[in-house]
Order: C-alpha cells, then sequence, then structure tokens
C-alpha cells in the first residue's frame, strides 16, 4: 500500500467537521429537544478544556517521560508496515480501553475503591439523550486514563504515527456512529447474520444500551468502542432488543463543575436542584448485576 509520507494523526482532525455535521443535522431535524442548555454547555465546557489541558499535556507528558526513561525505544517501530502498525494500534488500545473503562463502571458499586474512577467516568454517562456530541463529553482526567492519548502517545514515539493516524478516522468515525441518536441497526437487530456480527463489532444499539438503564439498557455491558469481541470474551455482551427505556446515570445529578473538573473541587459539593422524576433509585438488582 502506497502511503503519502506527510499523512500524521493531525490530518484525523476533518473528523470534528463530520461530527459538526451531523451535530447540525440532530438539531435541525428536533433529535436535540430533550437536550437541555445544561446538557449542551457541560459537553462545549469538556470538549474545550480537554482540548487545551489534560489531553496535549497527557500526550507531551507521555512522550518526554518515554524518552527519558527509554531513550532507545525512540523510532524503534518506524520499520513496521503501517497496515501492520495500524492494525497493532486498534487491537492494543481496544483491548485496554476494555478493561480501563470496564474498572470505570466497577466504581458504580456502592463504597468501592474504585468510585473516584466511575465519577471521572461518569459525566459521559450523565447526559440526557444520545447524539454526537457525547463523544467529547468527558472528565477532563479522563484523559488520563484512556488508552486513547497515553498509548497513542507512547505509538507515536515508537515511530508508529502513521499506523495512529490511521486507526484514529475509523475509530473516531465508528464512535461517532454508534453515539449519534439514530439508530442504524435499528431494523436489525434480531437477524442472525447481524447478531453474529454483534460479537465482533459494537453496534449502535449496544452503546445505546450502554448509556441506558430500564428495559435494553446496560451500564455494565458492552465496554467496547469499536470492538464487542472482548465483551463476548470476557462475558460483559449484551445484544439488546431495541432502544433503552431511559438515559442518564441512576442516582441523580451531581453538580456541572464536580462533572467537569472531580476531584477539583471548585464550587463545593452542592448538588444541582432537579425534579425528584429525574432522579431514579439505583436499585439493589442493578447494583447485583455489576461485574
Ligand atoms: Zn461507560
Ligand atoms: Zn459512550
Amino acid at each position: 500500500m502506497m502511503l503519502d509520507h506527510s499523512f500524521t494523526p493531525s490530518d484525523a482532525l476533518w473528523v470534528y467537521l463530520a461530527t459538526l455535521i451531523i451535530f447540525i443535522l440532530e438539531a435541525v431535524t428536533g433529535r436535540l429537544r430533550t437536550y437541555t442548555r445544561r446538557d449542551f454547555g457541560l459537553t462545549m465546557l469538556t470538549f474545550l478544556t480537554n482540548s487545551v489541558t489534560t489531553r496535549p499535556l497527557m500526550a507531551l507528558a507521555v512522550g518526554y517521560l518515554a524518552a527519558w526513561l527509554v531513550p532507545a525505544g525512540a523510532g524503534f517501530a518506524a520499520s513496521l508496515p503501517v497496515w501492520q502498525a495500524a492494525l497493532i494500534v486498534f487491537f492494543t488500545v481496544e483491548f485496554a480501553f476494555y478493561w480501563i473503562h470496564r474498572w470505570g463502571h466497577v466504581g458504580q458499586k456502592k463504597g468501592h475503591k474504585l468510585a473516584w474512577l466511575w465519577k471521572i467516568h461518569r459525566t459521559h454517562h450523565s447526559a440526557t439523550t444520545m447524539n454526537s456530541s457525547i463523544v467529547q463529553r468527558q472528565n477532563i482526567f479522563w484523559a488520563v486514563f484512556t488508552p486513547h492519548i497515553w498509548m497513542i502517545a507512547l505509538f507515536i514515539y515508537a515511530g508508529m504515527g502513521q499506523g495512529v493516524a490511521i486507526y484514529l478516522v475509523p475509530f473516531y468515525l465508528w464512535n461517532t456512529f454508534t453515539h449519534m441518536h439514530w439508530r442504524a441497526d435499528a431494523r436489525v437487530l434480531s437477524n442472525p447474520a447481524f447478531r453474529a456480527l454483534s460479537h465482533v463489532f459494537i453496534m449502535p444499539t449496544m452503546h445505546h444500551a450502554h448509556h441506558g438503564y430500564g428495559k435494553n439498557g446496560k451500564m455494565y455491558c458492552n465496554y467496547g468502542l469499536c470492538l464487542s469481541v472482548f465483551d463476548w470474551m470476557f462475558g460483559t455482551l449484551f445484544l439488546p432488543d431495541g432502544q433503552p427505556s431511559r438515559y442518564r446515570v441512576p442516582g441523580g445529578q451531581v453538580h456541572w463543575a464536580e462533572e467537569a473538573f472531580y476531584p477539583l473541587n471548585m464550587f463545593g459539593k452542592r448538588p444541582e436542584k432537579q425534579p425528584a422524576s429525574s432522579q431514579p433509585a439505583y436499585s439493589a438488582a442493578t447494583e447485583g448485576d455489576l461485574h
């Protein structure tokens, strides 16, 4: 395969434009009616603060640390064929993400020692509806844990930058595909071939189920981003029959500043007011099912 040598991870940035176009389509077709001003503001705030703080800082810190600890490792994998580098990046990042994401949800158990990791990941789950912008809705410290920053910095240090660039585009587009309001797979959920394929790739309704609860919702399943094969291997695969009955996090809403910046405590622990009906009880059955 011939590739332009100037192809770098920054070439993947156009996917933000794709997200913006889908988000505008979601808005003009009325799919964001339940996406509150608070939701939109929090998503924009986390996108902007992540982009100028922890994401670049974490990538730089890991790069400098690697150069300091293993100077001989710089570019050691640069001679790998690009397609091999892209596949290595894809499988290792997906595998690491599966476990880190799963540990984030293990922290949902009351009193669990990983509760802090859930509080960092919870921001991604607290939106009132699914749409393409949710991909960017992350607490600023999620960038410290997600392999999409630290692992990718290491791969670039190792000389696999083109493989990273090739991985980033389909990864981001798939992520948008599974978060956007329209579930492209809604009509084929019971098709046997589609169900077989759902054991390998995370499909939109599967990720909607991960953001939902009630019927067809299982927040403690489907931890993969593009691949569901690790969910299948490690017993967390869930194939829903339709849309989850509700989105958001059971257990009430915390202050927007805590969602964006936890564990930094800038505005105190004061919870925001909200109607009682939007604070579903966190059921014992749900907790008992947590892995
Ligand atoms: Zn999650
Ligand atoms: Zn998600």
